[in-house]
């Protein structure tokens, strides 16, 4: 059989919180009849049923628990329990550790006369906590989980199938983990949310220049620019980042589709 290429579908790539036109983080990505949903910002879930329910979604993974890439949880859950999704097994959620007891804090139901309860949230979602290095198969596809630095645990990404590769930052400070973890990757989907400038405390995200300068290091085929902040421009990201790198660089634009892999046509 041919080997197929990776398909990354943007969901939405706003930082830090959705504009009229683009949610918060999330993407789809597929490969033959898998699919998985990396990253449930706010505004995603309603984009992501234009390709595929959540009755035939193969798995959710989650960078990290800020609300703009974990928030749309939330609301899949009452899908997934108290609508019309028909799944014959939990929705595996590689996610942080901690996810449940989140999700069941929001999810609780109580009211003055009784003890609150914690949600059935391992109902709607089969949990696996992340770790560094974790690895998991969702259908076609195989997931490895590195730690990244975003002042809290956050994970980047590797996406792998039929030979192609595609990286994702998830929200991080330039790191040694992400570098390894991009190596010699097809696609490097990477967040650009600092302007940069004057800094106060930990750097937690990527510059444009970063994210170019992470994609050189880590001979990554193209770099896909994501999670631009609130006081960049998509073309000023761009084009400041492709000053530190020779390959392509192109926005993620919410609605855009990138066929990633050697046997991208
Ligand atoms: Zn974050
Ligand atoms: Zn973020």
């Amino acid at each position: 059989m041919a080997a197929e290429p990776l398909h990354l579908t943007v969901l939405g790539s706003a930082s830090p919180y959705p504009s009229a036109d683009n949610p918060c983080s999330g993407y789809l990505v597929s490969h033959r009849g898998t699919r998985i949903w990396v990253d449930a910002g706010s505004g995603t879930l309603g984009p992501l049923q234009q390709h595929v329910s959540l009755a035939d979604l193969d798995a959710v993974w989650i960078s990290h628990l800020h609300a703009d890439h974990c928030a749309d949880l939330l609301t899949a859950y009452y899908g997934l329990l108290f609508a019309d999704v028909q799944r014959s097994a939990p929705l595996p959620l590689f996610a942080p550790a901690g996810t449940a007891d989140r999700l069941a804090g929001f999810l609780t139901n109580s009211s003055s006369t009784h003890t609150a309860q914690r949600s059935p949230v391992e109902s709607a979602f089969q949990i696996r906590e992340l770790y560094d290095g974790h690895q998991a198969d969702a259908g076609t596809l195989r997931l490895t989980s590195r730690a990244v630095e975003h002042g809290m645990p956050a994970f980047a990404l590797r996406v792998e199938a039929d030979g192609s590769s595609l990286v994702y930052s998830g929200d991080s400070a330039p790191c040694q983990a992400l570098t390894q973890l991009a190596g010699g990757c097809d696609a490097l989907l990477c967040e650009a949310d600092s302007a940069g400038g004057p800094m106060d405390g930990e750097k937690v995200h990527h510059t444009p220049e970063d994210a170019g300068a992470t994609a050189l290091a880590s001979g990554a085929g193209r770099l896909l620019l994501t999670h631009v902040g609130p006081f960049l421009s998509p073309a000023e990201a761009v084009q400041r980042a492709a000053d530190r790198y020779d390959g392509a660089v192109d926005y993620a634009a919410p609605g855009s589709s990138f066929t990633v892999g050697a046997a991208a046509l």
